[in-house]
């Protein structure tokens, strides 16, 4: 097995990128664990950044709780916390700077206005419309007062398309399987994927590591990379626990969070020794701490895996 990760053997950052809207769970411990690995092996660091944009559901307890729980898996970052939350000006400079070209309108529709406008199939997230992108310079003054508007970025006619290090060639046509996306909430709140792509710019991120569910988000990311004139990452999508009926796990499964983990492995070694083994890394029922995985990490088990089934 090779030691290094990638095709290039040079130092790369990686991040922890958790949101803290509840508790670690065992797809959040295998992606994290990955992350912590692929920015190890290449002799790179690791930054935490707490991603709390989301003022509702966010909390400063869930926050505190991670980072114990990062700290009891023995996966130490080096950089950080750096809270989203206090970042928003970089935010709003990014969003200033795609204003001035021009790239962003303001959205004036709900969501049921964007279900009825897109006809999505079921299950599958609309496409939006476009609808607010056609509205005149008048109608748009005449609805500004009227209430808060989202900012949505208009995208062009592009396929993106890129390797993921994990789940190959992935390509997205930005018109039709993306649509217009938001940038800013009608709440204020800076969309995900603008931060996301702040953050990992600035924070000198080399290598993003999550899990397979934002693989269709990446192509968006890419996009405004390109826009704010910022060097790509590498991406490695890890593959998404899921439990026996094919769902992937949540914070809804309860005896997949930390605190069912703990009482039900023990020790931090035979939990992570048992999702290093889900991942293809060492035999079932090994013990392993982070450090002793660097020498035996290797992207092969993993590769063209999107699903692991969770027991
Ligand atoms: N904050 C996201 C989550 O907890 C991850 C975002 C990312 O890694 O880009 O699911």
């Amino acid at each position: 097995m090779s030691r290094t990760t990638g095709e290039s053997n040079r130092a790369h950052i990686g991040r922890f990128a958790p949101s803290p809207t509840g508790r670690m769970h065992a797809g959040n411990v295998l992606a994290a664990l990955v992350a912590w690995l692929e920015a190890r092996c290449s002799g790179g660091e690791v930054v935490l950044r707490i991603e709390d944009l989301d003022t509702e559901r966010s909390r400063r307890e869930h926050a505190d709780a991670l980072q114990r729980d990062f700290e009891y898996l023995g996966l130490h970052w080096d950089i950080g916390p750096i809270y989203q939350s206090e970042r928003v000006e970089a935010y709003q400079e990014a969003l200033s700077r795609l204003e001035r070209q021009g790239l962003t309108y303001p959205c004036f529709c709900t969501r049921a206005d964007i279900h009825a406008a897109s006809a999505p199939h079921a299950g599958e997230k609309p496409v939006y419309a476009g609808t607010c992108r056609r509205l005149s310079a008048d109608e748009r003054a005449h609805k500004l007062p009227q209430g808060s508007a989202a900012l949505r970025l208009a995208v062009p006619g592009r396929v993106i398309a890129f390797t993921d290090c994990l789940q190959g060639a992935f390509t997205q046509d930005l018109p039709s399987e993306c649509g217009d996306f938001i940038v800013q909430r009608s709440d204020g709140n800076y969309a995900y994927q603008l931060a996301v792509v702040v953050d990992d710019a600035e924070q000198g991120i080399g290598s993003v590591v999550r899990a397979c569910d934002l693989l269709g988000s990446t192509p968006q990311q890419i996009y405004l990379q390109e826009l704010l004139g910022y060097g790509r990452p590498e991406y490695c999508h890890v593959p998404l626990l899921v439990d026996t009926t094919g769902r992937r796990l949540s914070k809804r499964n309860r005896d997949a969070d930390m605190e069912a983990l703990s009482a039900r492995f023990k020790t931090p070694e035979a939990l992570i020794g048992h999702i290093a083994a889900l991942a293809g890394l060492i035999a079932p029922g090994e013990h392993a701490n982070p450090q002793e995985l660097t020498s035996l990490y290797s992207r092969t088990p993993l590769k063209g895996v999107s699903q692991i089934l969770w027991a």
